[in-house]
Order: structure tokens, then C-alpha cells, then sequence
């Protein structure tokens, strides 16, 4: 197998791990909610997206095959991801995961310096302006993690490659490997799985989630807060991320972000990755349900409301068992719960009352408190030219003391 079949190979079941790059079912808070856009959409490779000199390197199958996600960076920036793995042999046995061991099909694997001088090829050629690499685990987390840090310390030093990187750390891997990771990528994450204990239990037997999973995250914490930042790539702490599989463990969403919010909280996690479980032939959920995309969608827009919004967990419309609703908008049924009768008047609400109403994200409360100070808003015209979303707010704010829901019949 050549190089570029070999990542062909590894990069295709890459659409399970959610990185950086948009969720079709994601989206916005609400429409009208501001920067809430997660931050990326899950695509295949789109060879328009390629520049002149790639489209002429490589054949048009190669272009397709090779999973490459427009994304956007936490900072905005759109990019050309690569998303795959060092390998796709894998001695753990985790119950919905395409690569675990005695799955029948064909493993590929790639030698550090192998994968980084293709990867340095495809991004002098505009293919791909950065990377998410991960890895199945082979002969144990620390030697695994270590071909990751070979593979991610080439590309910095030997081909000078100064774009991002986005580095997986393995279930297992040691604290001083978890610091060189900081050192070379832009992110980190650590893939829970589950929000606690029991439930990774249902859906890997062989991973412990305290020692494994969650001890990792610490560490990274523990290191930004005991080392300078300028000590790391580009003189910054790397983000850090983790991914769920919704669903998969019959978990209920509360569990799921009552865990997301305690990451946020106690280890500046960044975000976190709703993957909703969909069944792979022949592992052994292969006969499990998959789960609705939508709930995947709302988890995103609850976490956005505990991260951005100033929610908290017990201020979201979870129903009797436990899970959102997945007709409605989070930020809308909280709205209906409790602004209906108890509008928001926009010329005296602070902040954090602004963004709690729908149709009303971060740059729209900005643009009220900014436009207010200046004059009264009266007018349900004038919050539509500071960017809100009217027809959504209009049944939760006051204009000076008025009902703006009244007005809007007159639009
Ligand atoms: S350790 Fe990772 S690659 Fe291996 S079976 Fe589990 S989820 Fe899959």
C-alpha cells in the first residue's frame, strides 16, 4: 500500500470523531444567537475547497478519498482539516468502535515519519492547512502516544510546519507525554466516551475512566496553572476537548452535561463533541437503535448555554427522564418557562438577562447595551437593526414598559 492509499485507509471512518469541523444538526443556539454557530459541518473531502496546485497533484479519486473537512478554528479561522489516524489496528475491544480488535477488516498503519511527509506534502501542495491526529491503541497508551509525539515533533521541526494541529491523547499515556503534547499542538483532547463510571462500562469495558480518561484532563489543567504559557507552541496553552457518544450507554442528557459543565468549570474544557451512536456491523451494539441526530444538535445548544450564556445545568428544560425535549430549542422552552409572564425590559437588563432571551445572542446584547446608551429603544425596528432576531424575542421583552409581542402584529 503507498502512502496516500494507506491514509485513504485511515481516514475513512474519520466522520465519528468530531473535531473541529461543523455539525450538519448543529448550528445555532437559536437562530439569531450570535457566534454560537458550532464552531465547524461534517463533510467529506469537497475537492473545490483544494488549491490549483493540489487539484494537479492529486488524482480526483485521491481528492475524495482523503478526508479533508473545511473547519474553523476556536479563533474563526476557516481551514482545510485532515482528519486520521496513525493507525487503525487497536488491541482494546471498546463495543461501538469500528476499529476495535478482532473486528475483521483491513488495519493500516503509518510510521511517524511516513505520515509526516506525506502530510507536509499535501499542505505545501494546499490540500490540507491542518490536522487532527489520532490513533487506535497499539502495544499500550504510552507507546502509542509516543508515535503520536514522533509524528507531531517532525512536522514542527523537520518540515517547520507552523499550522495546527489538533493531537489525541491515548487512555493511558503518562503526564510528561501529556506535557510534550501541550508543547506541540494547538489542542488536546481526550476522548471520555461517557460521562462517568458506570456508563463507559457499557460501552468500554477495557478503558477506566477515572485513571485513564479523566486523569489526562486533569493533568492539562494542572499544567496550565503551574507553567508559564510561554513555554508552549506559539507561547499559548493548548485548548482542550472531549467527544460523547450520545446515546450510546443509555445515558440521559443530564449526565452528559452535568459532566460537560463540571469540565468547563474545574478544567477549562473548551467544548464538547455530541457524537450521536450509530450502530457499526459486527461489534457488539451492532443491533442497538441509533440515536436521533437532533438530540446530538440539542445537546450542542445546551452546552453552548451553560459555556456562553451563563446557564445553569438546573435552569435547563430537562423532562421527567432526564433528557431535553427534541422538538424544542433549549433556549426557547426555558423562555416559555419563565419570561412569558416576566418579560425582559431591554433598556434596563443587564447582560446575562439580554442573552437569556431567544432571538438575542452575544453580539446582539452587546449591540443593546451599546444602542441604549444613546437613546431609548422603543421599537421593535430598531432591535431588528442591531441584529436581533425580532419575531423570536418579540414575546419575551418589554420596549420602555410595552409589550413588544403587541407590536409585532403590526410588522
Ligand atoms: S481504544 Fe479507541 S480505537 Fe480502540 S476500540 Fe476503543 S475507541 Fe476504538
Amino acid at each position: 500500500m503507498n502512502a496516500l492509499d494507506t491514509l485513504i485507509e485511515l481516514s475513512s471512518q474519520m466522520t465519528l470523531e468530531h473535531a473541529e469541523e461543523n455539525r450538519l444538526t448543529g448550528g445555532r443556539v437559536g437562530r439569531g444567537d450570535s457566534r454560537d454557530r458550532i464552531e465547524t459541518t461534517t463533510n467529506t473531502a469537497k475537492p473545490s475547497c483544494y488549491s490549483p496546485k493540489a487539484r494537479a497533484e492529486f488524482t480526483e479519486r485521491e481528492q475524495r478519498a482523503a478526508f479533508v473537512h473545511p473547519a474553523q478554528l476556536p479563533g474563526g479561522k476557516q481551514i482545510k482539516l485532515l482528519k486520521t489516524l496513525l493507525t487503525s489496528a487497536c488491541e482494546r475491544d471498546c463495543y461501538y468502535c469500528p476499529f476495535r480488535a478482532g473486528r475483521d477488516f483491513r488495519r493500516a498503519t503509518f510510521k511517524p515519519d511516513e505520515f509526516a511527509d506525506l502530510f507536509s506534502k499535501m499542505n505545501r501542495s494546499g490540500f490540507a492547512e491542518g490536522i487532527f491526529l489520532s490513533s487506535g491503541i497499539a502495544a499500550g497508551g504510552v507507546r502509542t502516544q509516543d508515535k503520536l509525539l514522533d509524528t507531531a515533533d517532525i512536522l514542527r521541526k523537520k518540515h517547520n510546519f507552523k499550522g495546527y494541529i489538533h493531537l489525541k491523547i491515548m487512555p493511558g499515556a503518562e503526564k510528561d507525554q501529556v506535557y510534550r503534547a501541550m508543547q506541540l499542538a494547538d489542542r488536546v483532547s481526550v476522548n471520555l466516551e461517557a460521562p462517568n463510571t458506570e456508563r463507559l462500562a457499557r460501552l468500554a469495558p477495557h478503558k477506566t475512566f477515572i485513571e485513564e480518561l479523566l486523569r489526562p484532563l486533569r493533568w492539562v489543567e494542572e499544567i496550565r496553572r503551574t507553567v508559564p504559557a510561554y513555554k508552549f507552541w506559539k507561547g499559548k496553552y493548548p485548548s482542550t476537548v472531549t467527544q460523547f457518544v450520545a446515546g450510546g450507554a443509555d445515558e440521559s442528557d443530564l449526565e452528559l452535561l452535568g459532566t460537560t459543565q463540571w469540565l468547563m468549570k474545574n478544567l477549562r474544557l473548551k467544548r464538547a463533541y455530541f457524537s450521536a451512536f450509530h450502530p457499526i456491523l459486527d461489534t457488539p451494539l451492532e443491533n442497538k437503535p441509533a440515536v436521533d441526530p437532533i438530540r446530538e444538535h440539542r445537546l450542542y445548544q445546551a452546552s453552548f448555554l451553560l459555556r456562553d450564556y451563563g446557564f445553569e445545568l438546573e435552569d435547563l428544560p430537562f423532562t421527567s427522564d432526564e433528557n431535553l425535549p427534541l422538538h424544542s430549542d433549549p433556549k426557547l422552552a426555558w423562555a416559555q418557562m419563565n419570561l412569558v409572564h416576566a418579560p425582559v425590559e431591554v433598556n434596563r437588563a443587564d447582560r446575562r438577562e439580554l442573552m437569556r432571551v431567544p432571538g438575542i445572542g452575544q453580539r446582539g446584547a452587546e449591540a443593546i447595551l451599546s444602542a441604549r446608551r444613546t437613546r431609548k429603544l422603543r421599537d421593535l425596528s430598531i432591535l431588528k437593526k442591531l441584529g436581533i432576531l425580532t419575531d423570536r424575542a418579540a414575546p419575551y421583552v418589554l420596549l420602555d414598559g410595552r409589550k413588544a409581542a403587541l407590536q409585532t402584529r403590526m410588522f
